[in-house]
């Protein structure tokens, strides 16, 4: 523990302001945090925007940077790779990476978010707020005005408020926010266990791809699985259109038949559960002067690559780094960070939209696989050279930005050597060697900047 410094106020408590808060008051920080529900440790609340999450590497350095990962290692069900359940009812598992042991981690939201609270409170830094909605703040006075239409002063103030962010529309003109709606709706539905035991095999994240829409579904640590239902908002199947029960188990028994056998209630969890609406927030703005974005309130991105969480971790882990600083000037250390995240947040964002094409259509063509293994065998041949961009965003913490450039080079490296291959063993060595020593290798610098 540092020395006292400034105040900060952190409005939002969800995954980024409950993991910052516990940051800054462990290098001396005086932090109040204004969060606009109900404790949930306390209150029988949702947790927000999913049920469960994907943990990755990112996520997982700034958690053990606080020493908080221990505290929830044993909660975690590691996913090595991708079981695909195709429409003509074959299995396919494909690992993240050929070793097969590289794992991204399925948590429940609810109770990282309380675990993180937990830990704020511990540090007896930090002051949490509940059911105190920020409605609006004010700038030049430095308030923040509440939906009670109290204020309160601040020194420094961070927006963890979410996709909605009170502080970005402060901060932002209209205009200099980009609200991208993906046009793809989701619903989730749970898989419960049988017999105490998984339903479906264990340590995958499983995916239903069926071009214009999806299932996924992820493993919870008491053997149920939390299943996420994607849909267009336009077509021959929407959240509109499956309107009656019978439409429902109808579609379910087309698309999805072996799901519809093991969902008894089905019908009742359709329209029980709520249709969660996904977008890409793109920001030209995150500060001023002391006041600064992070999170979803920066860059909500759709989850496809399953990193917002991650990527706002990473956030809160480099503000921690710029703030620790002693005598730091916060105005210069918040813009500082903005200079540094944007180009990476709007690279995810990016990557993530694309991801949702891949899982829900690529993943079922033969020369999307032959790719991926052409990949890992290059990888094996010039490890120095070709990670699959797949691994530099999940298992690695190359800035999303280098990912997406050297993604995007490998690729056209994967077309041009798969034109004439029908088998790994069709592949050409010396092309290879070629393309990557021209096409790549003068990129490879990109890979220690950061
Ligand atoms: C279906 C789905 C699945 C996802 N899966 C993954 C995944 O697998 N992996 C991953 O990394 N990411 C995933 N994400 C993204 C992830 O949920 C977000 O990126 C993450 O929650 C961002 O954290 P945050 O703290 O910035 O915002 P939030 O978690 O949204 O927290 C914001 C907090 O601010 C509070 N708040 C809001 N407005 C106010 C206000 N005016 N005043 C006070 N408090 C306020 C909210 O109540 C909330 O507690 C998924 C998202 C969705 C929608």
């Amino acid at each position: 523990m540092q020395t006292c410094k400034e105040e900060v106020t952190i409005i939002g408590a969800g995954l980024s302001g409950s993991l910052l808060a516990t940051m800054l008051s462990d290098v001396g920080y005086q932090v109040k945090v204004y969060e606009a529900r109900a404790d949930m440790r306390k209150a029988n609340i949702s947790a927000g925007r999913s049920i469960n999450l994907a943990l990755s590497s990112r996520g997982i350095k700034a958690l053990k940077a606080i020493n908080i990962f221990a505290e929830i290692e044993s909660s975690l069900v590691p996913m090595y790779g991708r079981e695909l359940h195709l429409s003509d009812g074959t299995i396919k598992y494909q690992p993240y990476t050929k070793n097969g042991h590289d794992a991204i981690y399925s948590m429940s939201r609810g109770e990282l978010n309380k675990i993180l609270l937990d830990a704020a409170e511990k540090t007896k830094n930090v002051e949490l707020k509940f059911n105190s909605p920020c409605r609006e703040v004010n700038l030049e006075n430095k308030e923040i005005i509440f939906a009670d239409n109290s204020i309160e002063k601040f020194t420094n103030c961070i927006g963890a408020d979410g996709f909605n962010s009170a502080l970005r529309k402060s901060i932002c003109d209209s205009n200099e926010v980009n609200v991208e709606k993906l046009g793809h709706q989701y619903k989730e539905l749970t898989l419960p266990a049988k017999n105490n035991d998984y339903q479906l095999k264990k340590n995958a994240l499983h995916i239903w791809p069926r071009g214009e829409y999806m299932l996924i579904s992820l493993p919870n640590a008491d053997g149920s699985f939390t299943m996420t239902l994607f849909l267009p908002e336009q077509g021959d199947y929407t959240f509109t259109s499956l309107n009656t029960k019978a439409l429902v188990k109808d579609f379910f028994i087309k698309h999805f038949a072996d799901v519809a056998k093991l969902l008894p209630d089905l019908e009742e969890q359709f329209f029980a559960n709520p249709v969660g609406e996904l977008a890409t927030v793109r920001a030209e703005k995150w500060q001023q002067e002391k006041s600064v974005l992070i999170g979803d309130a920066a860059h909500a991105i759709v989850p496809f690559h399953g990193q917002g969480m991650n990527c706002a971790f990473e956030d809160c882990l480099l503000l921690y780094q710029l703030l620790k600083k002693e005598n730091v000037d916060v105005a210069q250390a918040f813009n500082e960070f903005f200079v540094k995240r944007k180009p990476n947040a709007d690279a995810i964002a990016d990557l993530a939209i694309e991801n949702y094409e891949e899982m829900r259509s690529k993943v079922r063509d033969e020369k999307f696989h032959l790719k991926k293994e052409l990949a890992w065998h290059l990888k094996e041949l010039y490890p120095q050279d070709f990670i699959p961009r797949y691994s530099m965003v999940m298992f690695y913490e190359i800035p999303y930005s280098v990912a997406k450039k050297l993604g995007e080079i490998q690729n056209n490296i994967l077309d041009h050597l798969t034109e004439k291959m029908n088998f790994i063993s069709d592949l050409d060595y010396r092309l290879a060697s070629n393309l990557i020593e021209n096409e790549l290798t003068p990129h490879r610098k990109l890979l220690w900047i950061m």
